[in-house]
């Protein structure tokens, strides 16, 4: 007789891995598949994010950093550093560790939680029942509740294959062991941004192919156009309006071809990374017939609480719309939980932070000055420069500002962009208080310590009524 759980999930990643733990927490009978495995061929829990996302892009954009201000920021503090070198297997390993200790993290979470983790190929057979396919062969389970979360992956462009050597995706850019003199990029989204700058810092020359003739498109046009400043200023070459023609691969280099208003060029790296979105991860997923119901772009149809069209199968993370961010799916595995335990629950779509985590970061929630304009809602701005704090001074980072929208009626919190020092940290705050509903008055009524970076966004929220103390406004 087969197993029969409350709930299975099919992914561990952060929407799949979160999902099962608050099942586990709410008593319910919880088993969890996923497939992944790490280069030694063992099961290795976390997903795209842990394995290789969020956390070995971090891990890198950090190493990398370091090695930038020991080379061109630290001869202002009065340190004086001949010959330092960067070891770039020793950050590989680095990261690795780093990347070890939290998928292992997971499993020790899955352990203390009674969940019943099952690696392998999970395929939804009928709305209740899932078939697992792995090295001891086949078996089925039952479930009275399924949750998907089976993420993305890499968008291929049939011009410019993959070859995992000299073409290759982020995992391919996480990976180099050693920095290419020459770096192409196809796309300047976030991954190419990031890992754009990691390679940059390292002393490869990079170029950055885009598609459309502006950068960042969706980020407030006034932080995009500061981090496009701060990007070249860096070194990072960026060509917008490009269209990539093909990709030719020698022994030791790749030739792009790529098309821009003017004319035809060619462009010649020792490594091309192809970073041009993610798409929807649902391969032999399902038994046909099952029912679950997928949108023209290939993501699994949900409605608001994430239910897909087959009653008691959800879906959640990068596998359903919404944007691709591991904060957004773990928050619908949670919500998508407590529903399955009979709670209300649900995830504000509108309060969603975006971080990058380049140097400036950039990090915003809600609107845009753009999107206020076209969708004509009145609105102030205040802005604050961060040069303008002590404490931005006294680190010596002080490139960036923090631009507050607040509604001009109503003074409600419509939009907040930040791009400058510890942007992923101060974006906590703001984002807090559009949860609550706050106005602008609210951030500029609550006492902010003193020198911190905060200050900036305290004086960004003073500014929206033209009261800022440390500027003209
Ligand atoms: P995933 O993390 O992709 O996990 C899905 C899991 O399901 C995988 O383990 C997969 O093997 C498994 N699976 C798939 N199909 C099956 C099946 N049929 N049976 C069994 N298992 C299956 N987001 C951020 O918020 N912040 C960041 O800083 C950030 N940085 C990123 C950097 C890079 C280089 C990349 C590539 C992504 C980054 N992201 C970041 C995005 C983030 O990784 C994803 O949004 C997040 O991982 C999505 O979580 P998920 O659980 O939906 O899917
Ligand atoms: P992206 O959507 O951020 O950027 C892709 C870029 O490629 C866009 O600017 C697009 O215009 C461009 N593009 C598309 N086709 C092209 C072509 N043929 N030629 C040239 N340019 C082309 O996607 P990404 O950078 O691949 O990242 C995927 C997703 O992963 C992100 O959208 C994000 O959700 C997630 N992610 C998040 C973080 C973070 O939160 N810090 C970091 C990395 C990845």
């Amino acid at each position: 007789m087969s197993q029969h759980y409350d709930v299975v999930v099919i992914g561990a990643g952060p929407a799949g891995y979160v999902a099962a733990i608050r099942c586990a927490q709410l008593g319910l009978n919880t088993a969890c598949v996923d497939q992944w495995t790490d280069d030694n061929g063992k099961p290795s829990l976390g997903g795209t994010c842990l394995n290789v996302g969020c956390i070995p892009s971090k891990a890198l954009l950090d190493s990398s950093e370091h090695y930038y201000r020991v080379q061109h920021q630290l001869r202002s503090h009065g340190i004086q550093i001949e010959g330092a070198a960067m070891d770039v297997k020793v950050m590989l390993a680095r990261k690795e560790k780093i990347v070890s200790t939290l998928t292992k993290g997971i499993d020790g979470l899955f352990k203390h939680n009674k969940i019943a983790f099952v690696h392998g190929h999970g395929r939804l057979v009928a709305k209740d029942h899932i078939k697992i396919t792995n090295q001891d062969g086949e078996k089925t389970v039952r479930a009275a509740n399924v949750i998907l979360a089976t993420g993305s992956a890499p968008i291929e462009l049939s011009i410019a294959p993959f070859d995992g050597k000299r073409v290759v995706d982020s995992t391919g850019a996480l990976n180099f062991k050693q920095t290419p003199k020459r770096l192409g990029v196809v796309g300047a989204g976030v991954i190419g941004l990031e890992l754009g700058s990691v390679w940059s810092r390292l002393g490869a020359k990079v170029v950055i192919l885009e598609a459309l003739p502006t950068l960042l498109p969706t980020v407030d046009q006034q932080i995009a156009k500061d981090a496009e400043r701060q990007f070249k200023q860096q070194g990072l070459d960026i060509r917008l309006g490009t269209t990539v023609k093909g990709a030719k691969s020698t022994a030791d280099s790749v030739t792009v071809s790529y098309t821009d208003r003017d004319s035809e060029h060619q462009l010649e790296v020792d490594r091309l990374v192809v970073a041009v979105g993610r798409r929807p991860y649902t391969e032999d997923l399902f038994e046909p017939g099952v029912g679950v119901d997928l949108d023209d772009r290939g993501f699994i149809r949900v409605d608001e609480h994430c239910r897909t069209s087959v009653p008691g199968v959800y879906a959640v993370g990068d596998v359903v719309r919404g944007p691709m961010l591991a904060h957004k799916g773990s928050e619908e595995g949670s919500a998508v939980a407590e529903l399955i335990a009979g709670q209300s629950a649900h995830v504000n779509y509108d309060v969603i932070p975006w971080v990058i985590y380049t140097h400036p970061e950039i990090a915003w929630v809600g609107r845009a000055e753009q999107d206020l304009q076209k969708e004509e809602i009145p609105y102030n701005a205040g802005m604050f420069p961060f040069a303008a704090t002590g404490r931005a001074l006294a680190i010596e980072d002080t490139a960036g500002r923090v631009k507050i929208l607040a509604h001009k009626h109503t003074d409600e919190i419509l939009g907040v962009h930040i791009i400058g020092p510890q942007a992923s940290e101060l974006i906590a705050e703001v984002v807090m208080a559009m949860e609550f509903s706050a106005s602008a008055e609210d951030i500029a009524r609550t006492v902010h310590a003193h020198p911190t970076l905060s200050e900036a966004v305290h004086e960004a929220a003073l500014s929206v009524h033209k009261r800022a103390i440390h500027r003209a406004n």
